[in-house]
């Protein structure tokens, strides 16, 4: 089946199945473009509780399938390819958590939203990369453990030096990997640029920055901005919508080669496969997809825990 054929077909089961598909900034472009909201993995999990269909396809890797569920419990979450994992929302064990949490009496757990729901279920409140400044800053305890990421950590800590921050040794390897040179490099090759940069990024590349923010905030920041050139120091997938939202100026990728790997893993032939899966056609050309496709499920009391942990996020954070 060539592309064309499957984004038909696609277009076909999903109105028969009456499906939504959201799909993250990272994955690729071909998958953007047939889902029906992209955003990053707190706004697609909102969507995927305000609208009404049962049944999602969630184009992300599975700590954003987790999220999704643990909001929409009652509603049907596929991953089109459950191996299709963020290593970063595994970076810290529980035994690490509770040990801090002993030695401190004055102690929040603040984890970004970048986690899996188990580490999410021994946190006091979730972050975004969006909202962790607002979000810190009203919390009433002295003593921040961060987790997973270290980087975001320590961005958060220089704008709030009046916290005592614990961070973990959590990083996201694609960001981790972008390096000074290559920012410097892409300087020279465009010195009217701005650079936009991606909190998840090592210090030396953040304090370049003339913007630092969340994917979707770089996609707002340089929409509004007057600027006709930007360096993007993120996974080059947002580029896409950046693109398509600005066609009159210019995006450069700090690197093509910062590509997630994970997200990537992601194929329109999953997506429909999910969705012969979700119409129980398990064999339609000659293919069983129950080995890459995975209905997410959350274990009931995990769940519950991670989303008092989301619940307060969406308190402090209004
Ligand atoms: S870009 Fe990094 S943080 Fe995002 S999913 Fe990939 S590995 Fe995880």
């Amino acid at each position: 089946m060539d592309q064309q054929d499957l984004v038909q077909k696609i277009k076909q089961l999903k109105e028969k199945k009456h499906a939504l598909i959201v799909a993250h900034y990272y994955v690729e472009d071909e998958i953007q473009e047939i889902a029906d909201y992209v955003g990053d993995s707190y706004y697609l999990s909102k969507i995927c509780k305000q609208r009404e269909e049962n049944l999602i396809i969630f184009c992300g890797v599975a700590f954003m399938g987790e999220s999704a569920k643990i909001l929409s419990p009652q509603k049907r979450i596929i991953m089109p390819n459950k191996y299709s994992d963020c290593p970063m929302a595994h970076m810290i064990d529980i035994k690490k958590i509770e040990e801090v949490k002993a030695q401190y009496e004055d102690l929040a757990v603040v984890c970004y939203i970048n986690s899996s729901a188990q580490i999410k279920a021994h946190a006091d409140v979730i972050v975004t990369s969006s909202n962790a400044y607002h979000i810190v800053s009203k919390l009433k305890q002295k003593n921040i453990f961060f987790i997973p990421d270290q980087h975001l950590g320590r961005h958060l800590a220089k704008q709030l030096p009046e916290k005592h921050f614990i961070f973990n040794d959590g990083f996201c390897h694609v960001h981790t990997n972008i390096t000074k040179q290559e920012l410097e490099e892409q300087r020279k090759r465009h010195p009217l640029a701005e650079v936009l940069v991606h909190p998840e990024c090592p210090a030396d590349i953040t304090e370049q920055a003339d913007y630092i923010g969340s994917t979707a905030g770089m996609i707002n920041y340089a929409t509004n901005s007057s600027k006709l050139e930007f360096i993007i120091c993120t996974e080059v997938g947002v580029l896409h919508e950046l693109r398509k939202k600005n066609p009159n100026k210019q995006f450069f990728s700090v690197g093509e080669q910062f590509i997630c790997p994970n997200m990537k893993r992601i194929t329109l032939k999953n997506v429909y496969e999910a969705l012969v899966y979700a119409d129980e056609m398990k064999q339609e050309d000659g293919v069983d997809c129950s080995d890459v496709i995975k209905d997410m499920q959350v274990e009931e009391s995990i769940a519950r825990k991670a989303e008092c942990a989301l619940i307060k996020m969406h308190e402090l954070g209004e």
